[in-house]
């Protein structure tokens, strides 16, 4: 998701020698592999958007494969974008490294403070570790390793499969099926409590091409909107965008996971940077792009 948009930006701004692979093309996890792409390529930027990501019950489930792809997939980008002397690396991290009683809206400072949020913590781990090494490479070898982290990210490309996508992609598919089948309930995890904040993919895209341009601190830097939702209100916004009139039904068998998850974006904001696209907007384009492509 991310990947594909930065393509979008990038090519929309006329760059053109973007070397890239996809899955099939590069295993990621493979040390050998990722050094041969960098001495082959010798990008001059690297924007590190590869992980293993998944949602509150695959990042549960999966503790293993969580932390050990995504530890494999950031060693091997960073050593080798370092290897070959890239002058800039821009990794992304996620809202999740922070704890999970952080203050709110979570500033940069927040990191590590307290513990995590245990239904996703395997995946935070590999992220904080990821961050570690990009300031490592900074303070012992000067490079120019960044570290952004985004907030809840959707859009076109998001994983919509029920058992390990976000909440924002699953209602969107739910509502859709609920609405094509004439279902009267649509089934919503949790209690609806849980706050979060989201951000589109296409705003995530243009801010790691703002801090690629303006940004040289290894200190982590927050992407988001600076406002959040309720489960409740996200679910309903949803319904009413995709025209669903039946009720929302709460299975709360479902872990709720941590409580709030909004970001200080005070520093972004001071360097110049605002989203553009607003949550109601973004969920109707993002529901235009799954009809024509997902829903068939
Ligand atoms: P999180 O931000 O790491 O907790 O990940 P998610 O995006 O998967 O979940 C966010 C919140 O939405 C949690 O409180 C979930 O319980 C809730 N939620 C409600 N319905 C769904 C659903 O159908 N799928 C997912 N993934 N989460 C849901």
């Amino acid at each position: 998701m991310v990947g594909s948009a930065l393509l979008r930006r990038l090519e929309a701004e006329g760059f053109s020698n973007l070397p890239t692979r996809d899955r099939s093309e590069l295993d990621l996890t493979d040390e050998h592999a990722v050094r041969g792409f960098f001495r082959q390529e010798r990008p001059d930027a690297v924007i590190f958007a590869a992980a293993k990501v998944g949602g509150i019950k695959a990042n549960s489930d999966f503790p293993v494969e969580f932390l050990l792809d995504n530890l494999r997939i950031q060693n091997n980008v960073i050593e080798a974008a370092h290897e070959i002397g890239v002058r800039k690396l821009l990794f992304l991290g996620s809202s999740c490294i922070y704890p999970k009683f952080a203050p709110q809206p979570i500033p940069e400072t927040a990191l590590l403070t307290g513990p995590l949020e245990p239904t996703n913590e395997a995946y935070a781990v590999a992220k904080i570790a990821g961050i570690k090494l990009c300031q490592a490479f900074s303070r012992e070898y000067g490079a120019n390793f960044i570290s952004a982290m985004p907030t809840n990210l959707y859009g076109p490309n998001d994983n919509f499969d029920l058992e390990t996508s976000h909440v924002l992609a699953a209602l969107l598919r739910k509502a859709h099926e609920a609405k094509k089948s004439g279902a009267r309930q649509l089934v919503v995890w949790g209690t609806g409590k849980p706050r979060r904040e989201f951000l589109h993919v296409d705003d995530a895209a243009r801010a790691c091409l703002f801090l690629l341009e303006t940004y040289d601190s290894p200190e982590i830097i927050n992407v988001g909107c600076g406002e959040d939702i309720a489960i409740r209100e996200l679910a309903e916004l949803i319904c009413e965008v995709i025209g669903f009139n039946g009720e929302l039904s709460w299975d709360t068998t479902k872990p709720d996971g941590t409580p709030r998850k909004l970001l200080d974006v005070t520093r972004l904001k001071n360097l110049g940077w605002q989203p553009t696209i607003p949550l109601r907007e973004g969920i109707a384009r993002t529901y235009e792009w799954f009809v024509k492509n997902v829903a068939g």
